[in-house]
């Protein structure tokens, strides 16, 4: 399986949200996914309760086992991890896993500041896998019609890491599908929401084929 994990220690900055929508739209490309809920406070397992028809498989393990576990995954196209917040043994644990590790970001310096302990962890695995494994930054909750600012380019640019060009922004249907265990392309397919999701995927799928 390929795996991506969506990792920031940081809460909000929009992880299981688009966990729950990435693995959705690899689904709905024709791919069977799983979706790893590595998060002890299990939102992704909650989410996926919410809907009783629910297409995406959520297993949670919440244990520093992720790599180890994967294994049995084998035959599976695609794997999800939602990342945990703090928990650096966990996030250790799904890096090791992971081909593709995505950061969501939101756009303040503070936030981006706050990534540094991960971006470390990831850039040290990078080098451990030859640079097989790929990691960049999508920026998460950006508010429309609005520029980035100076100061958060700057910031990201230190790290060294690609920022993916597609932005997930901030949407009221986003947390209005997640109450129903749905993601957008179920409620609104046609929709911006649907369409920049879409847009993500893709631009993930090209790093990791
Ligand atoms: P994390 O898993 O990183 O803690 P969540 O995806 O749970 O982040 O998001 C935290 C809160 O913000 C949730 O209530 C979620 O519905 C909301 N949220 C996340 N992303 C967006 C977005 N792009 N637009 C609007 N609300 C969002
Ligand atoms: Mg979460």
């Amino acid at each position: 399986a390929k795996v991506i994990a969506v990792l920031n220690q940081k809460g909000g900055s929009g992880k299981t949200t688009i966990a729950t929508h990435l693995a959705r739209a690899i689904q709905l490309d024709g791919n069977s996914v799983i979706l790893i809920d590595s998060d002890p406070q299990g939102s992704a397992r909650d989410w996926s309760a919410a809907h009783e028809l629910q297409p995406v498989s959520v297993v949670g393990i919440d244990r520093p086992t992720i790599e180890r576990d994967l294994k049995s995954l084998a035959a599976t196209d695609f794997v999800v991890i939602d990342g945990a917040p703090q928990a650096a043994d966990l996030a250790v644990s799904a890096i090791k896993a992971a081909n593709f590790i995505l950061i969501p970001v939101q756009p303040s310096p503070y936030d981006i500041w706050a990534t540094a302990d991960l971006v470390d962890l990831v850039k040290q695995r990078i080098e451990v896998t030859d640079g097989k494994l790929k990691a960049a930054f999508v920026i998460s909750r950006a508010i429309a019609h609005t520029k980035l600012g100076n100061e958060v380019g700057e910031a990201l640019e230190g790290y060294g890491l690609p920022v993916l060009k597609s932005r997930i922004y901030q949407r009221v249907i986003y947390p209005g599908t997640a109450a129903t265990g749905k993601t957008v392309f179920d409620t609104d397919p046609t929709g911006d929401a649907a369409q920049e999701f879409d847009v993500l995927k893709n631009e993930i799928k090209e790093f990791i084929i």
